[in-house]
């Protein structure tokens, strides 16, 4: 572990000017007759970050050039055309929008470079480089530990040495067991600033004014950039618990991709924390006792009713629990990689042996004490459809605190309580994972 200044502070804009290496200059010059190189990067957060790059050609005019990019693990490219005149010789710059519906999450690792084509039919590639891209409004210091980075800024230090001891615990149990432990991931944990949470400007604009004013979310996990957000402090979770559970979508994500049911992908989530809570274990507590359990085969994606998100959470949690403690690990690590194959259902049965879903909720309910019910005219309960238009591919969260009630009351999604926040001593966490935040072109595997 150690620790290391990045960017001064009060900077509106970031900019790093990026030289080519001599050598590869060289080697490109020598290579064909196109050079081409993106010579600065400005990051204007929230906004866009501007490329600027030169080509030149030998050849012919240089026709076009084109800005390419991946964040994470590479699996989504964006890119679009530089505005050009043509010529042997030529500069341009590359607005690349980070806002709206072409959101990126601060923290991300851009990975990128330039494809030049000349008139006399030559292409290049520039050599890919790397700029990281930063939330301007603080002065971030870091934390790493192998493919671990934790970035905070102000008094959170010590806060953030925790959240790298909770990302590690989480790479042990859940990473080691679902077998992706070495891949890289940030953590961004941000503070308060005048009673207000700083992960809000941070976040990704809602498409309304008045849901991005409402709108908190104490952790997100952007799994197309591999990047997790955290509020500090907040919420009855608190940030430990916040970063393992969000970190765990993560895993999740890289296991089994995208096609994972929300109780499979929320339940390992809450499994992954410290504890589950007391009131996703109370409710599912009452809910065996009263007999209003849900239906596992209606879990693939949550009810709307926050009462019932509760239960959902803690159920899911249960139905995980239930399948790593009687079955192991090694198992449930099968039944996660066999999904994108066979589907949920499909794994269920290669890899337990179940004969269906319902097979396996009334094995569940058997050994968490619930009573046998009926499957034969079951119907589970109505889930509206969480549609966001930009490629989000799950999108659940889940209240924990006292007063969720009243925050679900106005909730603007019908699938997502929200926190008011306005009145920060209302505070109720809630916890979001956006898995598989992709945009533009999607990863073969879909
Ligand atoms: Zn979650």
């Amino acid at each position: 572990m150690h620790v290391k200044r990045l960017a001064a502070a009060g900077l509106l804009t970031l900019i790093s000017t990026l030289l080519s290496l001599p050598g590869q200059a060289t080697l490109a010059a020598a290579d064909g007759p196109i050079t081409a190189t993106v010579t600065k990067v400005e990051n204007k957060f929230p906004r866009e970050v501007v490329f600027s790059a030169a080509a030149a050609s030998t050849a012919g005019d240089v026709r076009s050039v084109r800005f390419r990019m991946t964040t994470g693990r590479g699996l989504v490219e964006r890119g679009d055309n530089f505005e050009i005149t043509p010529g042997r010789r030529i500069t341009a710059d590359f607005a690349l929008r980070t806002a709206g519906d072409r959101f990126i999450p601060a923290g991300s690792v851009f990975t990128y470079w330039v494809e030049v084509q000349d008139a006399a039919g030559n292409t290049f590639n520039s050599e890919k480089q790397q700029f990281w891209y930063a939330d301007t409004r603080f002065q971030w210091s870091k934390l790493q530990d192998g493919p671990i980075t934790v970035y905070y800024y102000g008094n959170g230090a010590t806060d953030a040495g925790n959240v790298l001891t909770s990302a590690k615990v989480v790479q042990a149990e859940v990473g080691q067991m679902l077998g992706v432990p070495g891949n890289e991931f940030t953590v961004m944990m941000y503070g308060s600033s005048a009673g207000r949470a700083d992960v809000i400007g941070a976040q990704r604009e809602e498409s309304s004014a008045t849901r991005a004013q409402e709108l908190i979310r104490m952790g997100v996990a952007y799994s197309a950039e591999d990047v997790v957000q955290v509020q500090r402090g907040g919420g009855s979770l608190g940030t430990q618990d916040t970063a393992r559970h969000e970190i765990a979508h993560l895993y999740v994500n890289w296991a089994a991709g995208s096609g994972v049911p929300t109780w499979l992908n929320e339940g390992l989530a809450v499994w992954a924390q410290a504890t589950p809570g007391r009131e996703y274990l109370d409710r599912l507590d009452q809910s065996i006792r009263r007999d209003n359990l849900l239906l596992v085969r209606g879990m693939e994606s949550f009810p709307g009713d926050s009462d019932e998100t509760l239960l959902a959470y803690g159920q899911s949690w249960s139905l995980v629990n239930h399948l790593i403690d009687k079955h192991g690990k090694e198992k449930f690590r099968q039944l996660m990689t066999s999904i994108n194959q066979v589907g949920s259902e499909g794994a269920l049965k290669q890899v337990y042996g179940f004969a269906s879903y319902d097979d396996f909720d009334a094995k569940w309910r058997e050994a968490v004490g619930a009573k046998p019910r009926s499957y034969a005219s079951a119907r589970p309960t109505p889930i509206p459809v969480f549609g966001d238009g930009g490629g989000v591919q799950t999108n659940t969260n889940a209240p924990a605190g006292a007063g969720s009630g009243s925050g679900a009351a106005t909730n603007p999604y019908g699938q997502f309580p929200v926190l008011p926040v306005a009145g920060a001593a209302l505070a109720v966490i809630i916890v979001i994972a956006i898995v598989a935040f992709t945009r533009g072109k999607k990863p073969a595997s879909g």
